[in-house]
């Protein structure tokens, strides 16, 4: 594996591969990495032949009071995850490498970047949509690959390179678990070990949800089900627990078309999200 800072070193090996006829897969991350980030690497081994990881902390997506500053950051234990798993090269940008003095545009994907996320976390996608298009742009990869696990984000990166025709193909994979149900994300770092022992009550209630509004239940009422379930499992505030539509991310009446749940909710210092799909009528 190759670790690479530049645009203009990670240009280069590409170049070099596509004329040796290699396809290109990317997988952006912000590092400190777990299984389910090689899920993603795995899944794009399969579907490319080189494989490219970024980890790049990008600042664009935090707001002045997260955890920008105190995000994990793991950088040689990730570098030799990557190498184990198989990825080609690493690209590890500084935040002047992309983001040079005077830079001003933003890439603002509209109403599905505004809602559930996009409310609490003013300007989160666009830093994303943002930060996203630099990357594809940069390495214009066949295939770029994001989890399931930021339902919200993967949907944000779909409609994006369709709207804005980014020559890119969007591969989606299913969240990574522990045993006990709890997703696996960088921030579960900050969980002390009696927040982690209420962790699961998160995926166990919308579950739970999800089942039964695939019975049949009223969504509005089911979900307010489900956040008494996290509040009285301990908890702090549930920021959402709601039924989308699992293309727009619009409000549904029912389960008749593809239909998820999605929530996020506090646990101490920690900001956990999840999200899981109804099964059809
Ligand atoms: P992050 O480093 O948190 O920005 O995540 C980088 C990529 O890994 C994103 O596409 C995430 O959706 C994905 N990811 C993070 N956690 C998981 C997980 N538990 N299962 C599957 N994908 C994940």
């Amino acid at each position: 594996m190759v670790t690479v800072t530049s645009i203009a070193e990670l240009q280069e090996r590409i170049r070099d591969w596509r004329r040796a006829g290699d396809s290109i897969g990317l997988v952006p991350t912000m590092g400190a990495l777990h299984d389910g980030h090689f899920a993603l690497m795995r899944h794009c081994r399969a579907d490319a032949t080189r494989t490219c990881a970024t980890i790049f902390v990008n600042p664009t997506q935090f707001g002045p009071n997260e955890d920008f500053a105190s995000y994990p950051r793991t950088v040689s234990a990730d570098e030799d995850n990557l190498r184990a798993v198989g990825v080609d090269l690493l690209f590890m940008p500084s935040v002047t490498e992309m983001y040079p003095p005077g830079h001003s545009t933003r890439v603002r994907v509209g109403p599905l970047g505004e809602t559930l996320d996009g409310t609490f976390r003013p300007g989160h996608f666009e830093g994303i949509a943002t930060v996203v298009t630099k990357l594809l742009l940069q390495a214009l990869p066949d295939v770029a690959v994001f989890g399931e696990k930021d339902y919200q984000q993967l949907q944000v990166i779909k409609r994006m390179v369709r709207d804005i025709d980014i020559p890119v193909r969007i591969e989606g994979v299913p969240t990574v678990r522990e045993p006990d149900g709890v997703a696996l994300s960088s921030r579960n770092a900050y969980l002390t070990p009696a927040e982690r022992a209420v962790a699961p009550a998160l995926y166990r209630s919308i579950r739970s949800v999800a089942q039964a509004v695939a019975e049949g239940g009223n969504p509005d009422r089911e979900a307010a089900r489900g956040v008494e379930a996290l509040e009285r499992a301990g908890f702090g505030r549930v920021d959402y627990l709601t039924l989308r539509d699992a293309e727009t991310l619009q409000p549904v009446a029912d389960a008749s078309r593809p239909t998820r749940v999605l929530a996020a909710a506090w646990l101490g210092r920690a900001r956990l999200i999840d999200n899981v799909s109804v099964a059809p009528l």
